[in-house]
Protein backbone atom coordinates (compact mmCIF):
# COMPACT_ATOMS: atom_id res chain seq x y z
CA UNK A 1 0.00 0.00 0.00
CA UNK A 2 1.34 3.50 -1.19
CA UNK A 3 1.39 6.06 1.42
CA UNK A 4 -1.33 9.05 0.67
CA UNK A 5 0.15 12.44 -0.21
CA UNK A 6 -1.60 15.49 1.34
CA UNK A 7 -0.83 19.01 1.94
CA UNK A 8 -0.05 19.94 5.19
CA UNK A 9 -2.15 22.63 6.54
CA UNK A 10 -0.41 26.29 7.21
CA UNK A 11 0.36 25.74 10.87
CA UNK A 12 2.63 22.74 10.45
CA UNK A 13 3.82 24.90 7.66
CA UNK A 14 4.60 27.76 9.62
CA UNK A 15 6.10 25.05 11.89
CA UNK A 16 8.58 23.78 9.73
CA UNK A 17 9.53 27.20 7.63
CA UNK A 18 9.97 28.44 11.32
CA UNK A 19 12.98 26.35 12.06
CA UNK A 20 14.36 28.28 8.80
CA UNK A 21 13.99 31.86 10.14
CA UNK A 22 13.52 31.32 13.58
CA UNK A 23 16.75 29.44 14.20
CA UNK A 24 17.18 30.28 18.07
CA UNK A 25 16.62 33.44 20.31
CA UNK A 26 18.53 35.74 18.35
CA UNK A 27 17.44 35.51 14.71
CA UNK A 28 13.72 36.25 16.69
CA UNK A 29 15.49 39.57 18.24
CA UNK A 30 16.45 40.42 14.69
CA UNK A 31 13.69 39.86 12.79
CA UNK A 32 11.31 42.03 15.37
CA UNK A 33 13.95 44.91 15.46
CA UNK A 34 14.20 44.97 11.59
CA UNK A 35 10.68 44.87 11.35
CA UNK A 36 10.53 48.36 13.86
CA UNK A 37 13.31 49.68 11.80
CA UNK A 38 10.99 49.39 8.67
CA UNK A 39 8.15 51.04 10.58
CA UNK A 40 10.25 54.07 11.01
CA UNK A 41 11.19 54.27 14.72
CA UNK A 42 13.11 56.77 16.12
CA UNK A 43 13.65 54.15 19.04
CA UNK A 44 13.50 50.54 20.12
CA UNK A 45 13.95 48.68 23.29
CA UNK A 46 15.06 45.51 23.77
CA UNK A 47 14.56 43.31 26.97
CA UNK A 48 15.46 39.95 27.12
CA UNK A 49 15.42 37.56 30.24
CA UNK A 50 17.12 33.87 30.59
CA UNK A 51 19.52 34.31 27.14
CA UNK A 52 16.11 35.10 25.63
CA UNK A 53 14.71 31.76 25.95
CA UNK A 54 11.61 32.46 28.21
CA UNK A 55 11.04 36.34 27.10
CA UNK A 56 11.93 38.97 24.43
CA UNK A 57 10.39 42.18 24.34
CA UNK A 58 10.92 44.67 21.64
CA UNK A 59 8.90 47.92 22.00
CA UNK A 60 9.14 50.77 19.35
CA UNK A 61 7.90 54.33 18.35
CA UNK A 62 6.86 53.44 14.91
CA UNK A 63 4.02 53.33 12.53
CA UNK A 64 1.99 50.60 14.42
CA UNK A 65 -0.26 48.24 12.72
CA UNK A 66 -3.54 49.05 11.64
CA UNK A 67 -6.06 46.97 13.70
CA UNK A 68 -7.62 45.12 10.86
CA UNK A 69 -3.81 44.19 9.42
CA UNK A 70 -3.11 42.34 12.85
CA UNK A 71 -4.63 38.97 12.31
CA UNK A 72 -3.12 39.36 8.49
CA UNK A 73 0.82 40.50 10.16
CA UNK A 74 0.74 36.84 11.48
CA UNK A 75 0.06 35.10 8.18
CA UNK A 76 2.57 33.42 6.09
CA UNK A 77 3.64 35.67 2.72
CA UNK A 78 1.94 38.74 3.79
CA UNK A 79 3.58 41.70 4.32
CA UNK A 80 3.13 45.43 4.06
CA UNK A 81 6.32 46.05 2.07
CA UNK A 82 6.49 44.28 -1.68
CA UNK A 83 3.36 43.49 -4.08
CA UNK A 84 4.93 42.55 -7.14
CA UNK A 85 8.16 40.92 -8.51
CA UNK A 86 9.21 44.31 -9.78
CA UNK A 87 9.84 45.67 -5.99
CA UNK A 88 12.36 42.75 -5.62
CA UNK A 89 14.85 44.87 -7.31
CA UNK A 90 14.33 47.78 -5.46
CA UNK A 91 14.05 46.06 -2.03
CA UNK A 92 15.24 48.96 0.87
CA UNK A 93 13.55 47.55 3.70
CA UNK A 94 15.02 44.94 5.81
CA UNK A 95 12.00 42.79 5.81
CA UNK A 96 9.92 41.25 2.96
CA UNK A 97 9.11 38.10 2.61
CA UNK A 98 6.15 38.50 5.41
CA UNK A 99 7.63 35.19 7.09
CA UNK A 100 8.63 36.18 10.78
CA UNK A 101 5.67 36.99 12.44
CA UNK A 102 3.98 33.64 11.01
CA UNK A 103 7.05 32.08 12.11
CA UNK A 104 7.68 32.80 15.41
CA UNK A 105 4.10 32.62 16.96
CA UNK A 106 3.98 29.07 15.40
CA UNK A 107 6.84 28.27 17.93
CA UNK A 108 5.93 30.31 21.24
CA UNK A 109 3.73 32.63 22.79
CA UNK A 110 3.19 35.60 21.63
CA UNK A 111 1.68 39.18 22.77
CA UNK A 112 1.07 42.33 19.98
CA UNK A 113 0.27 45.82 21.51
CA UNK A 114 -0.07 48.27 18.99
CA UNK A 115 -1.41 51.95 18.14
CA UNK A 116 -0.91 53.83 14.78
CA UNK A 117 -1.18 57.48 14.70
CA UNK A 118 -4.78 57.68 13.10
CA UNK A 119 -6.15 55.37 15.86
CA UNK A 120 -7.50 56.88 19.64
CA UNK A 121 -6.57 53.04 21.00
CA UNK A 122 -4.70 50.76 21.00
CA UNK A 123 -4.83 46.87 20.08
CA UNK A 124 -3.60 43.88 22.25
CA UNK A 125 -3.53 40.05 21.16
CA UNK A 126 -1.83 37.26 21.94
CA UNK A 127 -0.97 34.47 19.30
CA UNK A 128 -0.11 30.80 20.87
CA UNK A 129 1.06 28.51 18.72
CA UNK A 130 -0.38 30.21 15.89
CA UNK A 131 -3.44 30.67 17.41
CA UNK A 132 -5.24 34.00 18.10
CA UNK A 133 -6.43 34.13 21.62
CA UNK A 134 -8.00 37.15 22.13
CA UNK A 135 -8.29 41.09 20.80
CA UNK A 136 -8.51 43.75 23.00
CA UNK A 137 -8.86 47.76 23.40
CA UNK A 138 -5.71 48.91 25.30
CA UNK A 139 -4.74 52.67 25.54
CA UNK A 140 -0.97 52.80 24.63
CA UNK A 141 1.72 55.08 22.98
CA UNK A 142 2.02 54.93 18.93
CA UNK A 143 4.25 52.54 18.07
CA UNK A 144 4.58 48.28 18.56
CA UNK A 145 5.26 46.03 21.31
CA UNK A 146 5.87 42.48 20.76
CA UNK A 147 6.25 39.98 23.45
CA UNK A 148 7.68 37.01 22.79
CA UNK A 149 7.31 33.97 25.22
CA UNK A 150 8.99 30.12 25.79
CA UNK A 151 10.48 29.86 22.53
CA UNK A 152 10.04 26.27 21.02
CA UNK A 153 7.53 25.83 23.97
CA UNK A 154 5.53 23.03 21.69
CA UNK A 155 8.89 22.11 19.72
CA UNK A 156 10.36 20.25 22.93
CA UNK A 157 12.78 19.01 20.44
CA UNK A 158 14.22 22.12 19.37
CA UNK A 159 14.07 23.76 22.67
CA UNK A 160 16.11 20.77 23.72
CA UNK A 161 18.78 21.67 20.99
CA UNK A 162 19.17 25.88 22.55
CA UNK A 163 22.58 26.82 23.08
CA UNK A 164 22.87 27.85 27.19
CA UNK A 165 22.19 31.58 28.19
CA UNK A 166 25.31 33.13 27.88
CA UNK A 167 25.61 31.66 24.30
CA UNK A 168 22.27 32.90 23.08
CA UNK A 169 22.66 36.26 24.98
CA UNK A 170 26.04 36.65 23.66
CA UNK A 171 24.29 36.37 20.29
CA UNK A 172 21.20 38.68 20.89
CA UNK A 173 23.77 41.31 21.76
CA UNK A 174 25.88 40.80 18.91
CA UNK A 175 23.18 41.08 16.68
CA UNK A 176 21.96 44.85 18.43
CA UNK A 177 25.32 46.20 18.22
CA UNK A 178 25.51 45.63 14.89
CA UNK A 179 21.91 46.92 13.93
CA UNK A 180 22.46 49.78 16.28
CA UNK A 181 25.48 50.53 13.84
CA UNK A 182 23.78 50.42 11.30
CA UNK A 183 20.94 52.57 12.30
CA UNK A 184 22.52 55.69 14.30
CA UNK A 185 19.35 57.58 14.01
CA UNK A 186 17.73 55.06 16.58
CA UNK A 187 18.43 54.98 19.80
CA UNK A 188 18.40 51.14 20.85
CA UNK A 189 18.34 50.81 24.02
CA UNK A 190 19.00 47.47 25.33
CA UNK A 191 17.87 45.15 28.99
CA UNK A 192 19.01 42.19 29.80
CA UNK A 193 17.58 40.21 32.83
CA UNK A 194 16.62 43.56 34.51
CA UNK A 195 20.20 45.36 33.51
CA UNK A 196 20.59 47.58 31.47
CA UNK A 197 23.48 46.96 28.86
CA UNK A 198 23.44 49.48 26.51
CA UNK A 199 22.04 52.63 24.93
CA UNK A 200 22.92 54.39 21.75
CA UNK A 201 22.19 58.36 21.21
CA UNK A 202 20.04 58.08 18.25
CA UNK A 203 21.72 61.23 17.05
CA UNK A 204 22.82 59.89 13.56
CA UNK A 205 26.97 60.42 14.85
CA UNK A 206 28.55 57.19 14.04
CA UNK A 207 31.54 58.53 16.53
CA UNK A 208 29.19 58.45 19.24
CA UNK A 209 27.43 55.61 18.41
CA UNK A 210 30.70 53.56 18.81
CA UNK A 211 31.27 55.08 21.84
CA UNK A 212 28.04 53.85 23.78
CA UNK A 213 28.45 50.37 22.32
CA UNK A 214 32.32 49.52 22.37
CA UNK A 215 33.61 52.47 24.91
CA UNK A 216 36.36 54.46 25.21
CA UNK A 217 39.49 52.82 24.26
CA UNK A 218 37.96 52.30 20.54
CA UNK A 219 36.86 55.67 20.15
CA UNK A 220 40.44 57.01 21.07
CA UNK A 221 41.82 54.54 18.15
CA UNK A 222 39.70 55.45 15.34
CA UNK A 223 40.61 57.06 12.41
CA UNK A 224 37.70 58.14 9.77
CA UNK A 225 37.84 56.78 5.86
CA UNK A 226 36.06 57.97 2.91
CA UNK A 227 36.32 57.13 -0.84
CA UNK A 228 33.44 58.34 -3.46
CA UNK A 229 32.76 57.78 -7.02
CA UNK A 230 30.17 57.63 -9.32
CA UNK A 231 29.29 54.40 -8.46
CA UNK A 232 29.18 54.00 -4.91
CA UNK A 233 30.37 55.80 -1.73
CA UNK A 234 32.93 54.00 1.05
CA UNK A 235 32.77 55.61 4.74
CA UNK A 236 33.89 54.69 8.58
CA UNK A 237 35.81 54.54 10.69
CA UNK A 238 39.11 51.90 11.93
CA UNK A 239 41.67 51.39 14.29
CA UNK A 240 44.89 52.62 14.70
CA UNK A 241 47.21 49.72 13.84
CA UNK A 242 48.55 49.54 17.82
CA UNK A 243 44.84 48.65 18.77
CA UNK A 244 44.25 45.30 17.12
CA UNK A 245 42.22 42.23 17.93
CA UNK A 246 42.80 38.16 18.36
CA UNK A 247 39.87 37.69 15.87
CA UNK A 248 37.93 39.11 13.26
CA UNK A 249 34.65 39.85 14.94
CA UNK A 250 35.62 43.64 15.20
CA UNK A 251 35.54 44.10 11.49
CA UNK A 252 32.26 45.13 10.85
CA UNK A 253 30.92 46.04 7.19
CA UNK A 254 27.56 47.65 6.61
CA UNK A 255 26.25 47.67 2.54
CA UNK A 256 23.17 49.98 2.65
CA UNK A 257 22.47 50.21 5.82
CA UNK A 258 22.99 46.04 5.73
CA UNK A 259 25.19 43.96 7.94
CA UNK A 260 27.36 41.70 5.69
CA UNK A 261 29.54 39.17 7.02
CA UNK A 262 32.08 38.76 3.61
CA UNK A 263 36.06 37.30 3.78
CA UNK A 264 36.58 39.28 0.79
CA UNK A 265 35.77 42.52 2.30
CA UNK A 266 37.97 41.26 5.20
CA UNK A 267 40.66 39.81 3.08
CA UNK A 268 41.00 43.55 1.33
CA UNK A 269 41.05 45.10 4.52
CA UNK A 270 43.73 42.99 6.08
CA UNK A 271 45.60 43.36 3.56
CA UNK A 272 46.04 47.46 3.80
CA UNK A 273 47.15 46.59 7.35
CA UNK A 274 49.64 43.28 6.57
CA UNK A 275 52.24 45.43 7.08
CA UNK A 276 51.38 47.34 10.48
CA UNK A 277 50.20 44.43 12.35
CA UNK A 278 51.46 41.00 13.46
CA UNK A 279 50.42 37.86 12.19
CA UNK A 280 46.81 36.67 13.57
CA UNK A 281 46.07 39.83 14.51
CA UNK A 282 42.84 41.94 13.17
CA UNK A 283 42.00 45.75 12.96
CA UNK A 284 38.83 46.99 14.28
CA UNK A 285 37.03 48.25 11.52
CA UNK A 286 33.03 50.00 10.69
CA UNK A 287 32.99 50.31 7.18
CA UNK A 288 29.69 51.52 5.35
CA UNK A 289 29.25 50.83 1.42
CA UNK A 290 26.38 53.09 -0.33
CA UNK A 291 25.56 51.47 -3.11
CA UNK A 292 22.71 51.34 -5.72
CA UNK A 293 20.30 48.89 -4.38
CA UNK A 294 20.35 47.59 -8.14
CA UNK A 295 23.44 46.46 -7.88
CA UNK A 296 22.96 44.55 -4.41
CA UNK A 297 21.66 41.30 -4.30
CA UNK A 298 20.01 40.79 -1.03
CA UNK A 299 17.51 37.99 -2.11
CA UNK A 300 20.73 35.20 -0.94
CA UNK A 301 19.27 33.92 1.71
CA UNK A 302 16.40 33.96 4.55
CA UNK A 303 18.99 35.38 7.03
CA UNK A 304 20.19 37.83 4.48
CA UNK A 305 23.68 38.27 5.67
CA UNK A 306 25.03 37.39 2.60
CA UNK A 307 24.94 39.82 -0.53
CA UNK A 308 26.18 39.37 -3.82
CA UNK A 309 27.06 42.97 -5.56
CA UNK A 310 28.26 44.45 -9.01
CA UNK A 311 31.90 45.68 -9.01
CA UNK A 312 32.71 43.63 -5.68
CA UNK A 313 36.69 43.50 -7.05
CA UNK A 314 36.56 47.52 -7.61
CA UNK A 315 35.19 48.01 -4.05
CA UNK A 316 38.26 45.57 -2.69
CA UNK A 317 40.61 47.72 -4.51
CA UNK A 318 39.37 50.83 -3.38
CA UNK A 319 38.97 49.73 0.57
CA UNK A 320 42.92 48.38 0.18
CA UNK A 321 43.97 51.68 -1.04
CA UNK A 322 41.90 54.02 0.59
CA UNK A 323 43.12 52.31 4.18
CA UNK A 324 46.16 51.86 3.03
CA UNK A 325 47.01 55.58 1.89
CA UNK A 326 45.29 56.99 5.38
CA UNK A 327 47.19 54.85 7.44
CA UNK A 328 49.97 56.16 5.49
CA UNK A 329 49.15 59.30 6.34
CA UNK A 330 48.33 59.25 9.80
CA UNK A 331 52.00 58.93 9.90
CA UNK A 332 51.80 55.40 12.12
CA UNK A 333 53.89 53.62 9.81
CA UNK A 334 57.62 53.27 11.16
CA UNK A 335 59.21 55.72 8.82
CA UNK A 336 62.83 54.82 7.32
CA UNK A 337 64.83 58.15 7.95
CA UNK A 338 66.94 59.23 5.03
CA UNK A 339 69.81 60.50 5.05
CA UNK A 340 72.67 62.12 2.94
P1 LIG B 1 7.96 41.32 6.65
O1 LIG B 1 8.77 42.12 7.60
O2 LIG B 1 8.80 40.46 5.77
O3 LIG B 1 6.94 42.13 5.89
P2 LIG B 1 6.89 40.09 9.03
O4 LIG B 1 6.22 38.79 9.27
O5 LIG B 1 8.13 40.38 9.76
O6 LIG B 1 7.10 40.23 7.47
O7 LIG B 1 5.83 41.24 9.34
C1 LIG B 1 4.59 41.25 8.66
C2 LIG B 1 4.01 42.64 8.59
O8 LIG B 1 3.62 43.09 9.89
C3 LIG B 1 4.99 43.69 8.07
O9 LIG B 1 5.00 43.77 6.66
C4 LIG B 1 4.43 44.98 8.71
O10 LIG B 1 3.39 45.51 7.89
C5 LIG B 1 3.81 44.49 10.00
N1 LIG B 1 4.72 44.72 11.16
C6 LIG B 1 5.48 43.81 11.80
N2 LIG B 1 6.17 44.37 12.83
C7 LIG B 1 5.85 45.68 12.85
C8 LIG B 1 6.23 46.82 13.67
N3 LIG B 1 7.10 46.68 14.69
N4 LIG B 1 5.67 48.02 13.38
C9 LIG B 1 4.79 48.15 12.35
N5 LIG B 1 4.41 47.13 11.54
C10 LIG B 1 4.92 45.91 11.78
MG1 LIG C 1 9.92 41.34 9.10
Amino acid sequence: MTNKIRILDDNTINKIAAGEVVERPSSIVKELIENSIDADSTSITIEIKEGGKSYIRVTDNGNGINPEDIQLAFLRHSTSKISNPEDLSRVLSLGFRGEALASISAVSMVELITKTEDNNIGKSVEIHGGVLKEELDVGAPKGTTIIVKNIFYNTPVRRKFLKSEGAESANIGDIINKLAMCNPNISFKYIKDGKNIIKTPGNGDIKSTIYSIYGKEYTKSLIKVSYVNDKFRIWGYISEPSLTRGNRSNELFFINKRYVSSLILSKAVEDAYSSLITINRFPIVFLYIDIDPEDVDVNVHPSKIEVRFENEMIVVDKIKSMIKKRLLGENLVPQVQLTK
